[in-house]
């Protein structure tokens, strides 16, 4: 299951630790070739280094390994890699084999790397805590060190009600290798203890760096960043909703937003309209147990009107991968009559390619089985939940 999350750019991420007081390189974010190029020009007069970094703005790790970073020297290097880097289809292991078009770039400030390490905070399920986790094994990725070498992986539990403590920061600091009572010892617990601040104040479900570097001249600088905000914060973080970036979000997550629908997108094929948190996860494992493979997560709620269910309807349909849908309400507070309304609606308008299983239970069920029959639509009735689960796993796969 994926949980709700907004996730931003690394531009972004950056400028939002900066403020929490990270260091980050110098930077500037750039939509088309010449604002690059030119913030290239700037970056090389304001920092008086050759080495200047492209970077691939997605929302997807990996660049590096894909061809979405490139460290270059002069100012032809630059221009050459914003030409290729920009507009291109980066594949990267977490982007599936599509790729991501590349619509911006970061231009930023070439660090010399002494050491790359690794620091994150994320949440611990079954602690019920966010974790502080580190390692002297930066730059890769963090998966694979907690399996060839899970020694290496550092973790402090935090307590929600101090916050992360000093000592805590230290014994981090000491793990990951760094001389007590140096400068740099005093710069990475600073490092450590804003990390976990900002985890906390930003309502973050994961807030990574990697890799945090020691640069030659000593000094920890994040050269990555990535940061998950937790779509339940929101209401919270008013000013996040500038940081949205619709080009990297599944079309069909921001179409529910407006209509305050639960959708998330799955890798299945089988589109499903639920009412109901619980219900919808039950209908989930009910698909897996035939053999089926779910396409999203999609929650009316619990008194949707005819336009909530048309528009979620619509959204299901509009995913290619549907090659089936199964409706499953259990009609409480929502009616079924409802439902069978909101469907016919949709399909007047964006027709029905794919067969279409319905389950209807509690509430005007026997209306809303009439207006459904009566419709003319090819709609195939289901006894209860696994009889609509087998009808629509077997439909799907034709
Ligand atoms: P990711 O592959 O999407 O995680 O992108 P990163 O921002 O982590 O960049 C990948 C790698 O590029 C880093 O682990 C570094 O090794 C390298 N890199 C990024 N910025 C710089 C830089 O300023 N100087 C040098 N020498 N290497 C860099
Ligand atoms: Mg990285």
């Amino acid at each position: 299951m994926k949980e709700k999350t907004m996730n931003i750019h690394e531009y972004q991420a950056k400028e939002l630790l900066r403020k929490q007081g990270i260091p980050v390189p110098v930077g500037y974010e750039a939509a088309t070739a010449e604002e690059a190029k030119e913030a290239a020009v700037r970056l090389r007069t304001k920092t008086g280094g050759p080495i200047v970094v492209v970077k691939a703005q997605i929302h997807a790790g990996g660049r590096g390994k894909g061809g979405g970073v490139k460290v270059t020297k002069t100012a032809q290097e630059t221009e050459q890699a914003i030409d290729k880097i920009l507009g291109m289809q980066l594949v990267t292991h977490q982007t599936g084999p599509e790729g991501k078009k590349v619509r911006r770039l970061l231009i930023e400030q070439g660090v010399d790397i002494a050491k790359e390490l690794y620091l994150a905070v994320i949440l611990d399920r079954q602690l019920g805590r966010s974790v502080v986790i580190a390692s002297t094994e930066g730059g890769v990725e963090i998966e694979e060190v907690a399996e060839k070498h899970p020694e290496k992986i550092l973790r402090e539990v935090i307590d929600p009600a101090t916050g992360l403590r000093p000592y805590q920061a230290r014994m981090i600091a000491f793990g990951l290798g760094i001389p007590f009572g140096t400068e740099l010892f005093s710069e990475a617990v600073k490092v450590i203890m804003a990390l976990a601040k900002a985890h906390q104040t930003m309502d973050c479900s994961i807030t990574e760096i990697n890799p945090l570097v020691i640069t030659k001249s000593n000094q920890m600088m994040a050269l990555d960043a990535k940061l998950n905000l937790d779509d339940n914060a929101m209401f919270r973080h008013k000013d996040y909703d500038v940081l949205r970036d619709p080009n990297e979000e599944e079309p069909g997550e921001t179409e529910a937003k407006k209509f305050d629908l639960s959708y998330i997108k799955l890798d299945g094929n089988i589109g499903c309209m639920v009412n109901g948190a619980g219900l919808a996860m039950g209908t989930l494992d009910i698909i897996h147990y035939y053999g089926g493979m779910p396409a999203n997560f999609l929650d009316v709620g619990g008194g949707a009107t005819t336009e909530k269910v048309t528009a979620a309807f619509k959204i299901i349909c509009s995913d290619p991968a549907v090659s089936g849908i199964f409706v499953n309400i259990f009609g409480g507070i929502m009616k079924c009559d409802v439902i069978a309304q909101g469907i016919i609606a949709a399909v007047k308008e964006v027709g029905l390619q794919v067969p279409l299983v319905v389950r209807l239970e509690g509430t005007n069920v026997e209306l809303g089985r009439k207006i459904l029959s009566q419709s003319g639509l090819q709609v195939i009735p289901a006894l209860d939940m696994a009889d609509g689960a087998k009808k629509i796993v077997t439909l799907a796969k034709q």
